[in-house]
């Protein structure tokens, strides 16, 4: 099968990706094998790629967002040959250490990840622990469902994290992969969204998806918020964007990384109980949530697809800014089959 490996991590530019002919593998005990329907591009593959996450499988297959079709298992349990499965970024949690034991396994020390512990989505084949694969919603094209796997799982859990009373005022600071599905649950739920981002396309499509309001990053919406997600690395939004929470208003960090966060004003920032909390990856209990209200609310998901022969293209595409929507990698075989265990 055709692979794509991490071969030297730096800049996607001096060749860190490397295609590579080698055998399907094999799916070790309590695993399924998966033909790759389609990959999402995520910038965390960059992250990979480039060395900015340190190694931790050498010549990792990158890419954690796998739409596929189960063709042979190791498993016992529900997941059989032919089902279409989704594979996302977390794959291991230990199950014993208190966090997985108080239902937060997102913060698991021994937990392991898709193509960064273990080889992802950017081949013909992977394979994935059964219990760490999701049952997919009826509806959407394979390419569709591959962004929601990471980016939407993630924009639903920070959406979560800032605890928005129902008919709540939402703010959200930049608008990007996550963002624009996570706007999409915050108004099925019955939220009032106000965007403030940078990028006029940008407040463009959040006015198009139903924001209320759209206006720059640092700019105050115009009602005060009860929660607001930061979704955009900046730190310095960090102050306006508690500036604008109402009483006991909550704002939920999303991004792994942030620039510094200037000093805070415990008056103006922090009083009446407004609240600054992260996000951390996300449970498999957000997963299903998430994947079970895409399946009963469509979501708009905007795509751009990329064979997979030209993966370090599609990649260095989202280094630049040049995609529009999702990069997904799409095997050329992909209407092909295979014999189970071939
Ligand atoms: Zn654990
Ligand atoms: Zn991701």
């Amino acid at each position: 099968m055709t692979a794509w490996r991490t071969w030297r991590p730096g800049s996607i530019h001096s060749g860190s990706l490397r295609r590579t002919s080698e055998p399907v593998p094999e799916p070790a005990a309590g695993e399924l094998l998966v033909r790759v329907l389609a990959c999402g591009v995520c910038r965390t593959d960059l992250h990979v790629a480039e060395g900015d996450l340190p190694v931790h499988r050498p010549r990792v297959v990158p890419g954690h967002e796998v739409v596929g079709e189960v063709v042979d298992t190791a498993a016992a349990g529900p997941i059989g040959i032919g089902d279409r499965v989704g594979i996302a970024w977390l794959r291991h949690t230990c199950g014993r250490c208190r966090y997985c034991l108080r239902d937060a396994e997102n913060l698991c020390p021994d937990s392991r990840y898709t193509g960064w512990d273990a080889d992802g989505g950017y081949a013909e084949y992977t394979t994935v622990p059964a219990d760490y694969a999701y049952s997919l919603p009826e509806g959407y094209p394979d390419a569709e469902l591959a962004p929601l796997l990471c980016a939407g799982i993630i924009g639903y859990r920070a959406l979560r994290r800032t605890q928005l009373p129902a008919g709540g005022r939402l703010g959200i600071y930049g608008f990007g992969a996550s963002a624009h599905l996570a706007i999409q649950v915050a108004l099925a739920q019955g939220a009032v969204v106000h965007v403030l981002t940078r990028s006029p396309a940008a407040q463009d499509l959040a006015l198009e998806l139903g924001a209320s309001s759209a206006a720059g990053a640092a700019d105050a919406p115009p009602e005060p918020l009860d929660g607001a997600i930061l979704f955009a690395p900046a730190g310095e939004l960090v102050p306006p964007a508690l500036a604008a929470l109402d009483r006991g208003g909550t704002l939920a960090l999303a991004g792994i990384h942030l620039t510094d966060i200037p000093v805070l004003d415990y008056q103006r920032h922090l009083f009446y109980e407004r609240q600054v909390r992260s996000v951390t990856a996300n449970t498999r209990q957000d997963g299903r949530e998430f994947l079970d209200i895409a399946g009963r609310h469509h979501l708009a998901v905007t795509t751009s697809e990329y064979s997979l022969e030209h993966a370090d293209r599609a990649l260095a595409d989202l280094a630049a800014d040049r995609v529009r929507g999702a990069a997904v990698l799409r095997p050329t075989t992909s209407g092909r089959t295979i014999l189970a265990g071939a």
